[in-house]
């Protein structure tokens, strides 16, 4: 914990994030481990070889990191920047082209792409430049050997562990840099799925509204041959003697439980919507009017059966349904017409049926 807040101390101005100070923070422990590394595995005569170039490169990246503490981001990153050039052409002599200290220069690119708070053509020009340096790299240094004698197999454990130092500063940076947008992102997709479903329910009973149900129904009309459609419209029968008689919350339980019990029974094949106020518009996909009706019939006489509790109050209704066919004629509204009339005509006609 003590060294997670001393890496992450703030910048000393207050005005800037403390992102990129954090970051060249970290960057210059994984440069100091790896170097360190590097020098274990090649022994005591390269450091005898060039003790005071070793030593100054402890130095810088010890006085490097203790500036972050002290100066502006701007600042920091541009000393970065010059200590990463003269840390990879300085070492490459020192451990042979193999060892792979050019490749600290992807973090160069990487800060300037991410940190560098400049404009567009500024970083280009940046990344052009560093580009530029490490392809003049492999023109005068490719294939250099090492200035001591190192083993093969040091040679190569060399290489992994500048090749690990780079790949986990590449991680480490993407990670930093993404963090933040990823979790806003994430953020925004859930806000907007949020306002979907709010925009495509009804708050009272969860079901989809109306204006879901009509999108639906488009979709159904253009799709066009995904076998039989069959859509019903129910309505709670003398729904306002309820309100009148137990109250408007009662109604309101009525509407809610009846919604429930329309989701459970009407199978997931069917979408159930709340068409009015005590409307319901179901559209049975891939069911034929025949299985429809005999669905719906059960149906009527479950809620027929169904006891609603309100506090002490037991309420009972019925409920008239009206059925038809889509005939992929293109008009789903004359569709919906007819259920609606054939609705109308079960209301006249007694209530409490299902009308196809
Ligand atoms: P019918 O059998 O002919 O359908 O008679 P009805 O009483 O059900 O029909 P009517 O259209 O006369 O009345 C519907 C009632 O539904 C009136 C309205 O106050 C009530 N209603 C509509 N929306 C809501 C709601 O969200 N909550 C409550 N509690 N009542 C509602
Ligand atoms: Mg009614
Ligand atoms: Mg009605």
């Amino acid at each position: 914990m003590g060294l997670k807040n001393f890496i992450c101390k703030d910048v000393r101005n207050q005005n800037e994030p403390k992102r990129g100070i954090v970051t060249l923070r970290i960057i210059y422990i994984v440069m100091m481990v790896a170097f360190l590394l590097d020098l274990v595995i090649a022994g005591w005569g390269a450091v005898k070889y060039s003790p005071y170039k070793i030593g100054l490169i402890f130095a810088a990246i010890i006085i490097l990191f203790a500036i972050t503490y002290n100066s502006s981001t701007k600042v920091s990153l541009t000393l970065f920047l010059m200590f990463t050039f003269i840390f990879s052409l300085s070492l490459i002599p020192c451990f042979g082209w193999s060892a792979g200290m050019q490749n600290y220069f992807i973090t160069m690119l990487m800060m300037c792409y991410f940190a560098v708070h400049a404009g567009m053509a500024f970083k280009i020009v940046l990344t052009l430049l560093v580009l530029c340096v490490r392809i003049v790299t492999i023109f005068i240094y490719s294939g250099t050997l090492p200035e001591t004698e190192i083993s093969e197999v040091s040679g190569k454990m060399i290489q992994s562990v500048n090749i690990s130092a780079v790949f986990l500063l590449t991680v480490i940076i993407s990670y930093i840099y993404s963090h933040r947008e990823n979790i806003e992102e994430s953020k925004l997709m859930k806000y907007n799925d949020s306002l979907a479903r709010e925009a495509n329910t009804d708050r009272l009973t969860g079901l989809y509204n109306r204006r879901y149900a009509s999108d639906y129904l488009d979709s159904v009309k253009k799709a066009g041959t995904l076998g039989a459609i069959s859509i019903c419209i129910a309505d709670i029968d003398f729904f306002k003697k309820v309100n009148d008689t137990y109250g408007h919350d009662a109604g309101d339980l009525v509407l809610k439980s009846m919604a429930e019990i329309l989701r459970n029974e009407c199978g997931e094949n069917c979408l159930v919507s709340r068409w009015g106020g005590e409307e319901f518009l179901l559209i049975f996909s891939g069911v034929n009017g025949d299985d429809a009706f005999t669905m719906l019939d059960t149906l009527r006489k479950k809620i027929k059966n169904h006891v609603f509790t309100f506090g002490e109050q037991e309420i009972s209704v019925t409920m008239t349904f009206g059925l038809t066919e889509y005939d992929f004629s293109g008009n789903i509204d004359k569709t919906i017409k007819e259920a609606d009339e054939k609705l109308y005509r079960g209301k006249t006609g007694g209530r409490d049926r299902v009308v196809y």
